[in-house]
């Protein structure tokens, strides 16, 4: 029910979680954080948000590029193992012992989910989940050729149905690919912090500008239809034709 992204040059985890906590308002059953730290880790939760910040702390997660999430279950019951985010492996049924390659948030109903399911498991892909999102995650992996905006772009393209969406790749550790179709998605542009320059040119994705308050106020709003990737110093938006956009960068006032 709520996603929260980003892509620093600073540890992210707390603010990812903090973004959770200031979604909390809209509901949900179960919450997750996924980061780059060299391979793909994660941290789910069916408890409050709070507990996932002991959780992450506990298992020392940390790094500069994540993705999280709190989920409202549509399709799969609310458990630790339906939470978000969810990892491709590639094809294969060995998942438990290889590292992750794509993770996966997302927002919304994939109504064409069974017929999707069905072609990748043709294609050797294991479900972990009886979720609707985890043929996405699937999905994007079996198109991935070493570009995660081409992956997302032709994976969105296949699916029929209300999302937002914000995925990384373990190839590419400095970048997050979101879309929004039928759910609400902002981007946040990081603020040049003066003397720290660990956040220099940070970029986010969240469900709400809200998630982002205290951490910056320059927020472009996505248009339906909109795809975006998010790096270091620079995002880039394309539209429902998949023509270049360019989106205002407005300033929103600080919420407390
Ligand atoms: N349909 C997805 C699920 O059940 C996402 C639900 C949500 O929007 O949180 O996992």
């Amino acid at each position: 029910c709520g996603i929260v992204a980003a892509v620093s040059s600073r540890n992210i985890v707390p603010i990812l979680v903090q973004g959770l906590q200031r979604l909390e308002y809209r509901g949900y059953d179960s919450c997750g954080v996924a980061v780059h730290a060299g391979g793909l880790k994660r941290a789910r939760s069916t408890a409050r948000v709070a507990e996932l910040l002991q959780q992450v702390e506990q298992e020392h997660i940390t790094g500069t590029t994540g993705i999280a999430h709190t989920r409202w279950a549509t399709h799969g019951a609310p458990a630790v193992h339906n939470a978000h985010p969810h990892f491709s492996h590639g094809p294969g049924a060995d998942a438990d012992a290889r590292p992750g390659r794509i993770a996966l948030v997302h927002n919304g109903i994939i109504e064409n989910h069974e017929e999707l399911r069905a072609k990748l498991r043709a294609k050797g892909y294991v479900f972990a989940s009886q979720t609707d999102t985890e043929v996405i995650s699937h999905l994007v992996d079996s198109l991935y050729e070493g570009d995660l905006f081409e992956a997302v772009q032709m994976a969105v393209s296949r699916l029929q149905g209300a999302y937002a969406i914000a995925v990384f790749c373990k190839d590419e550790p400095h970048r997050v690919v979101g879309a929004r179709a039928g759910s609400p998605m902002v981007l946040g542009v990081g603020a040049t912090a003066g003397a720290d320059t660990s956040a220099d040119g940070e970029r986010f994705l969240a469900s709400d500008a809200m998630a982002l308050a205290g951490v910056t106020d320059q927020i472009v709003y996505l248009e339906e239809g909109d795809l975006v990737d998010i790096q270091l110093g620079r995002h880039w938006v394309v539209d429902k034709a998949r023509k270049p956009a360019t989106r205002p960068v407005r300033t929103v006032l600080a919420h407390s």
